[in-house]
Order: C-alpha cells, then sequence, then structure tokens
C-alpha cells in the first residue's frame, strides 16, 4: 500500500513557485462530508450528513440552535472527529475510518463568534500568530499588508481591549485569513456586532473572501445573512441537511413546510387532499407527495397576498392593522377562510380597521406540503 507523506494533501493546494515554508497560499479546495455522523453518548448530532462544497464555494450552514452547524464546522476544522463517514478536503480524507489529519495540518482558517483574541498581545501580534512558520519579519511584513486590508494599520500597536466590536472582527478576520487557508470556517462571525455594523461587515467579510478565493463554510441562526452571503444554503435540521440550494431555490421551492419558514412568514391552512389537488377559496392547487385524504398544509406568504379596493378579488374585512414603517401588518378576514389571513403589504396605510377590501393571491405561488413535514 502506497502511504502519502504527511504533507501530501498541503502541497496538493500548495500552487507552484510557493516555497513550502510559507503559509500555504489560496488555492481553492473542494470540501466534502460523506455520509458524516457524529455522536455525543445518547446524542446524534450530525446523522448521515452528505454535502460537498466545491472550490471558492461560500456556503452557509443555517438552522436552530442544536441542529448541529457548529458541529460540522468543527468536523471540519478537526476539532472533532466524526463517529461515522469521512471528511474530504480536495478529495484526500482529513478524518475518517482510516485517517485523521490535525487542524494545523488541514490549511483551514477558524473564526469564532467571540473573535477569541489574545488580550496580552497586540494587534499586530495577534494577526501574526498564524504566521509561525515564517521568519518574524516576514510573518510581520504579511501580518501588516492584511491588517492594511482590513482598514487597521494604524492599529497595530494597540492591544484588543481598545478596539471596537467592528474592529476586533476586522483583527479576527485578518487573524483567520493572513495564513490564506484554502478553506475559511466561520462560526456565527457577526452575531457579536449591533444590526449597523452587521451589514457593512458582511459585505467587507465576503469581499475578502472572494478576493482570496477561500471556500467557506458560516455558520449562522439568520437566513436573511445567509441569504446575502451563501453562494448556496445549506438547512440543517436535527443532525440533518433538510435542504441545500441557492437562496432562490430554497426561497422558491422549500421542499419542506420548515425551510420555508426559516425564509418568510406564512399563513399555514390545513385542506384534505383528494384525487393529487387541494380545493381553496384561491381555486385548486396541486398537492404533489400528499396522499388521497391525507392532510396538506396550504402556504400562503404574508407579503404575497395583495391587498386591492373592495370589488376585486376575493371579499375581505380588515379586522386589525398595524403601521410599521415600510409596511403595514394586516388581518384580514376572508371569503372562504375560517382564519383570518395574516398580510404584510405597502399598501397599508389607506386600509384601517373595518374596512371592506379585496384580496388577490397569485396561485402559482401558494405553496403546499404534507402536514407532518412542519414537525419542528
Ligand atoms: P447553536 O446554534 O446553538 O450553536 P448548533 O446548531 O451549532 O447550535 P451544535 O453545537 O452542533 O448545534 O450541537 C448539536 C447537538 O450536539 C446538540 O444537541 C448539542 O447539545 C450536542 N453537543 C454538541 N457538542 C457536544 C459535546 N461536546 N458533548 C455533548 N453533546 C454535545
Amino acid at each position: 500500500m502506497t502511504r502519502r507523506s504527511p504533507d501530501s494533501d498541503e502541497r496538493a493546494i500548495v500552487p507552484e513557485g510557493v516555497s513550502p515554508r510559507r503559509a500555504a497560499a489560496t488555492f481553492a479546495a473542494s470540501l466534502s462530508f460523506e455520509n458524516v455522523e457524529r455522536r455525543y453518548g445518547e446524542t446524534l448530532a450530525l446523522d448521515n450528513v452528505s454535502l460537498s462544497i466545491a472550490p471558492g464555494e461560500v456556503v452557509c450552514l443555517l438552522g436552530p440552535s442544536g441542529c448541529g452547524k457548529t458541529t460540522l464546522l468543527r468536523l471540519a476544522a478537526g476539532i472533532e472527529r466524526p463517529t461515522g463517514g469521512r471528511v474530504l478536503i480536495n478529495g484526500q480524507e482529513v478524518a475518517g475510518p482510516s485517517r485523521f489529519k490535525p487542524p494545523e495540518e488541514r490549511s483551514v482558517g477558524l473564526m469564532f463568534q467571540d473573535f477569541a483574541l489574545f488580550p496580552h498581545l497586540t494587534i499586530i501580534d495577534n494577526v501574526a500568530f498564524g504566521l509561525k512558520a515564517l521568519p518574524k519579519r516576514e510573518a510581520e511584513r504579511e501580518a501588516r499588508a492584511m491588517l492594511t486590508r482590513v482598514g487597521l494599520a494604524h492599529m497595530s500597536e494597540a492591544y484588543p481591549h481598545v478596539l471596537s466590536g467592528g474592529q476586533q472582527q476586522r483583527v479576527a478576520l485578518a487573524r483567520a485569513m493572513v495564513p490564506r487557508p484554502a478553506v475559511m470556517l466561520m462560526d456565527e462571525p457577526f452575531s457579536g456586532l449591533d444590526v449597523q455594523l452587521r451589514d457593512s461587515m458582511q459585505e467587507e467579510t465576503l469581499a475578502l473572501l472572494r478576493e482570496t478565493r477561500a471556500t467557506s463554510v458560516i455558520v449562522t441562526h439568520h437566513p436573511e445573512e445567509a441569504m446575502r452571503l451563501a453562494d448556496r444554503i445549506a438547512v440543517l435540521r436535527r443532525g440533518r441537511i433538510v435542504q441545500a440550494g441557492t437562496a432562490e431555490e430554497l426561497y422558491d421551492h422549500p421542499c419542506e413546510l420548515f425551510v420555508a419558514r426559516l425564509f418568510s412568514e406564512i399563513n399555514e391552512i390545513a385542506y384534505r387532499a383528494g384525487g393529487g389537488v387541494i380545493e381553496t377559496p384561491i381555486g385548486r392547487v396541486a398537492a404533489p407527495g400528499v396522499a388521497e385524504g391525507d392532510v396538506a398544509i396550504l402556504g400562503l406568504r404574508e407579503r404575497g397576498i395583495r391587498v386591492v379596493s373592495a370589488g376585486q378579488g376575493l371579499p375581505g374585512r380588515v379586522l386589525h392593522a398595524k403601521f410599521l414603517g415600510d409596511i403595514a401588518f394586516l388581518e384580514v378576514g376572508v371569503q372562504g377562510f375560517e382564519a383570518p389571513l395574516r398580510v404584510r403589504t405597502h399598501e397599508g396605510r389607506m386600509r384601517l380597521k373595518g374596512s371592506e377590501v379585496g384580496i388577490e393571491v397569485d396561485v402559482s405561488r401558494a405553496l403546499v406540503f404534507p402536514a407532518a413535514g412542519g414537525e419542528v
């Protein structure tokens, strides 16, 4: 059997002309999880997870607390070992039944929610920390260049405690990126920032990831953040990937009610299916995958319901109206529906409680799921 030298995988991602003593220059690598399982005693944190991430792709792991996002990231990093399946970087097994590569041999960069800067080191030393393989002067030069890139060269000699949250985030990013990892793993990197800062830091971070072509996995709780950052989003629930796809695919064609709920507020109305359809006040809607006589859930997006003048569409009456700035939130009693429909509309200002309105819904945009798919 041919044994690979311990460095052979790294060499595969170091471009020609780069000395092995230097940190590996970014050379996008693929990252794959094959039937990965991770048990903690009785808890199955990851259950048969398979996901292939292309070189240079940015993937967000999205899902509720405890669904296994961080565990998957830690397996990619080499901080945890899988109890089943394999993790591969550039097609080489880095964790599996026959092999385990420690984090420092994987060319991965890690960034955590709390930034984890070293309080006793200056900013430049924090950034240079990951460049131990380089001579000190060279490490400092690279660290300074990266600090300049994130706009913090003037803070090089400061200590982390004098930095704002956004600045600390930039330092953490610079520290993780300066060794030019092939794979960048980020665990809720923006959750410590206030809302105003978050938007600009997301933009900056994404620009840097694109520039370096690092294959990136970003853990987040926030669907909007995932949509903004990711080429592809993998939705997890209870240790399994429920659906993976582009933001558009997940929004337009969610495979389950659970996924649909992540991306929009929806009205959920139960109907019994017959002949592959459900009969609803907005018309007949196809109910694929719902057995004859079983309950299907009709999902109508709150923002997908139009409020028009009385006399058009389905007759309705505004039961409740709340001004929310750009939009209004209405509850409208609509003919044919037992419960009021919740509606978010730009047309809401003129709709006062008690007014008669018309309601229009695009049937082709209605979502239908088997009733059991919505369980969380
Ligand atoms: P959050 O968004 O809250 O960080 P998460 O989706 O990242 O959650 P994980 O941290 O991956 O979820 O945890 C998945 C499951 O594995 C949870 O049930 C958690 O309690 C369990 N778990 C994670 N790490 C350990 C551990 N070291 N020992 C025991 N159980 C663990």
